[in-house]
């Protein structure tokens, strides 16, 4: 390649401080360096993380910074020491990494790799070792990826090797909301054939958390939104039954414990409102009803009566899905690539990354579920 081991100029959306809109900049992309991947972003998602750090967190130290973290791409260059990419692979950036050797990584239980950028800078949710400057300015990587650019560097441990057929501009989405809600199901929940299981939110976390469930055996999965024109798509992912909390005049908890003899054997809370996590815990059946966190949220305390738990029911959280990353996401690109598992039907729009502002502003509007960005050829 004839840009290996220069630096790169190339366009990306700076996102230069909270609630502002993203600019779109020329910035440099220095070479890879020991064990670091350069990628050429094919393809992104936008996520609500993204719009989470831009609008609700909004914590100034994790600024300036390049957004996106649901993408795809292909290898450019590898830095010293990098032998399992070469240039031309198709690969997945990961926000969580797994570097195989910490004692998490070597721990069945969790995918939580200590070496991850969240383990040191999870206030500014960004990593600040970052290879990007522009205006003389260094600029962070959002969640160590930033897709919003042509061309990003990522360390090797993040980085998925994925089948060399497989459609970018899709299985992107297998970087973060897919990943996360579906395992959030069929990992976290661990939800059983027969059950009976409850979806708060229903943008694709949520969606892809109807998925898990259904292909989990779930017998009967009730979709609840306060945005009803999310309903159809649901139905798709295999939703039974569709809620709107705001057409009761009485908790939707007690809603659920009325339609199903006492709640719910699970319930995934995907919107990141500490409000609704307390109620997707209270719609539970007690004795072992099990309610998972999905939505991302820090901004503040949740709370909850404690004879919720004392009553039986577990409370957990799930960050992408339980899935060890490197291990698990070139596996979700084959269960797509083999009809086990729906990408297509998240996608409602696609854009450039020039109108990456319209794609924040239709997830913001909640007019979509998932926009894909195209970023290169
Ligand atoms: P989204 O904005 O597309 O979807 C959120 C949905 O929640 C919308 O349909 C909205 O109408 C609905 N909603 C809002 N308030 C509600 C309420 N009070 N009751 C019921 N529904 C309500 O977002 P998304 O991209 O699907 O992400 C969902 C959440 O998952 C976000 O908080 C995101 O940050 C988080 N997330 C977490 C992880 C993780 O690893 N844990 C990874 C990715 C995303
Ligand atoms: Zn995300």
């Amino acid at each position: 390649m004839a840009t290996a081991g220069k630096v790169i100029k190339c366009r990306a959306a700076v996102a230069w401080e909270p609630t502002a809109p993203l600019m779109m900049e020329e910035i440099e992309v220095a070479p890879p360096q020991e064990g670091e991947i350069r990628i050429k972003v094919v393809a992104t998602g936008v996520c609500h993380t993204d719009l989470y750090h831009l609008f609700e967190g909004k914590d100034k130290r994790g600024f300036p910074t390049v957004l996106g973290h649901e993408g795809a791409g292909v290898v450019e260059s590898v830095g010293p020491g990098v032998t399992d990419f070469k240039p031309g692979d198709k690969v997945i950036p990961l926000f969580l990494s797994q570097c195989g050797e910490c004692k998490f990584c070597k721990c069945p239980k969790t995918n939580l790799c200590d070496r991850n950028w969240s383990s040191k800078y999870h206030d500014i949710m960004s990593d600040p070792t970052t290879r990007f400057t522009c205006r003389d300015q260094p600029i962070l990587q959002f969640m160590g990826t930033s897709t919003f650019s042509e061309y990003t560097v990522i360390n090797q441990i993040a980085v998925a090797k994925i089948d060399d057929d497989a459609p970018l501009e899709r299985v992107c989405l297998l970087g973060c909301g897919i990943s996360t809600g579906y395992g959030a199901a069929v990992n976290t929940a661990g939800v059983t054939p027969g059950s009976v299981c409850a979806v708060f939110g229903l943008g694709a976390v949520g969606l892809a958390a109807v998925m898990g469930c259904k292909n989990a055996g779930a017998s009967r999965i009730f979709a609840v939104d306060i945005n009803e024109q999310k309903f159809e798509k649901a139905k798709v992912f295999g939703a039974t039954d569709f809620l709107n909390p705001k057409a009761y005049n009485k908790p939707i908890s007690e809603v659920l414990a009325e339609m199903t003899n006492g709640g719910v054997d699970f319930s995934l809370e995907c919107v990141g409102n500490t409000e609704v996590m307390r109620t997707a815990l209270e719609s539970c059946v007690k004795g072992w009803g099990v309610s998972v966190l999905v939505g991302w949220t820090d901004v503040k305390d949740f709370s909850a009566r404690p004879i919720q738990l004392i009553s039986g029911k577990t409370w957990k959280g799930s960050l992408f899905g339980g899935f060890k990353s490197k291990d698990s996401v070139p596996n979700l690109v084959c269960d797509y690539m083999n009809g086990k598992i729906k990408l297509d039907e998240f996608i409602t729009h696609k854009m450039s990354l020039e109108q990456v502002n319209d794609a924040i502003n239709l997830m913001k509007t909640g007019q979509c579920i998932r926009c894909i960005l195209n970023i290169s050829k």
